[in-house]
């Protein structure tokens, strides 16, 4: 009897000092969630300097966002978690082959579904930071119920049907082998959306947070309200390197949330800090400031447009596809037509000058 406990105690004892090892080499691993079957690679590391990475889905898992690396001297942080748990989870094992160093802090740069639905593959020795008015926004459960959320992702099933219906009619090998491809990476994004349980930051900020990590300096700021009322930019001065999320990205951002003159205001803000090169949270990176402008002056218009629609009393549905943004084409070149897609953001203007957005 006595043998029996001392061999139950040895083996227990060995699996706990095999448990804390695992925990200290990497992370509490995890199950493979739903929504991770796809092809790897899933993303492509862009190099930006020493272990700053610009993290980019390559399409065969879609995870609707970037991502930002950085490495410390013991540990990584890292900038946005995707729109699944099974987007994180594919950056978390591709991070493996950059950097045996284990993800300490995830930061959401704002509370969108498509920014913040991996959280939850984090376990309890992972800090997930964001602006307190993005904890508040995901326990509210906006991030989940949201128009954003559903003119995005509300669509797959429909399209999984069309995809299903032009394998039925195609013949030739080809055309079916394709669309398979895209059917198994649709069916893989549906699971992966719907095992999504919202997670919200563990710690939060309201103006500025700065992390040490070895040589390593990480701000993380508040420049005022813009695409949401709480969007966190990433800064590292010693490499001039920003990771914007959503505040400013290569192209047109969302502005179902937006606060237009604030907006225009916080990125002048975030001109004031000195960096060259620009992580945003869709499209590729890019250098200087003159997106920054380009952006300024593309919501000017907007919202110039957006006044006279309401003072001429025309329904904002109707101002959506009126208001004409070609005057910004050079600089935006997907701009063809008159007309703003989705519509959320006439929606947001009329709220606002109709006196309902604090
Ligand atoms: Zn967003």
């Amino acid at each position: 009897m006595m043998r029996i406990r001392l061999i139950a105690f040895l083996l227990i004892a060995t699996l706990g000092t095999m448990a804390i090892a695992a925990n200290r080499t990497g992370q509490t691993p995890s199950a493979r969630p739903p929504g991770t079957s796809y092809k790897a690679p899933a993303f492509t590391f862009n190099k930006i300097t020493d272990g700053v990475y610009h993290a980019v889905g390559t399409g065969s898992l879609v995870v609707m966002s970037n991502a930002t690396i950085v490495e410390g001297d013991r540990d990584v942080l890292v900038v946005d978690s995707h729109v699944s748990p099974g987007g994180a989870w594919a950056l978390r094992e591709e991070l493996k082959a950059i950097t045996p160093k284990p993800i300490r802090w995830v930061v959401n740069s704002h509370y969108h579904f498509d920014h913040s639905h991996g959280n939850q593959i984090y376990g309890p020795e992972v800090e997930i930071i964001g602006h307190e008015f993005a904890r508040a926004q995901i326990l509210a459960g906006k991030s989940q119920d949201s128009p954003a959320r559903e003119f995005f992702v509300g669509g797959v099933p429909a399209t999984i049907k069309t995809l299903e219906g032009r394998l039925a009619a195609a013949t030739d090998e080809k055309t079916r082998a394709q669309i398979e491809e895209q059917l198994a990476i649709q069916r893989n994004h549906l699971e992966g959306t719907n095992a999504v349980k919202p997670t919200p930051p563990t710690m939060t900020l309201t103006r500025k947070m700065t992390l040490f990590r070895g040589g390593r300096e990480i701000q993380l700021l508040f420049l005022g309200r813009g695409h949401t009322a709480g969007d966190v930019v990433v800064f590292l001065p010693k490499e001039r390197v920003v990771a914007t999320g959503d505040l400013l990205v290569n192209g047109t951002s969302y502005m179902g949330d937006a606060f237009f003159t604030e907006w225009i205001q916080t990125i002048e803000v975030l001109k004031g800090l000195d960096f060259d090169t620009v992580l945003p949270g869709h499209g590729a990176a890019f250098t200087g400031k003159a997106k920054l402008d380009h952006w300024q002056a593309y919501m000017r218009d907007f919202w110039e447009q957006a006044q006279k629609f309401h003072k001429a009393g025309t329904p904002w549905e109707e101002a959506a596809k009126l208001v004409d943004l070609r005057g910004q084409a050079a600089n935006y070149p997907a701009i063809r037509a008159p007309g703003i897609t989705p519509n959320h953001a006439m929606r947001r203007a009329y709220e606002i000058l109709d006196g309902k957005v604090k």
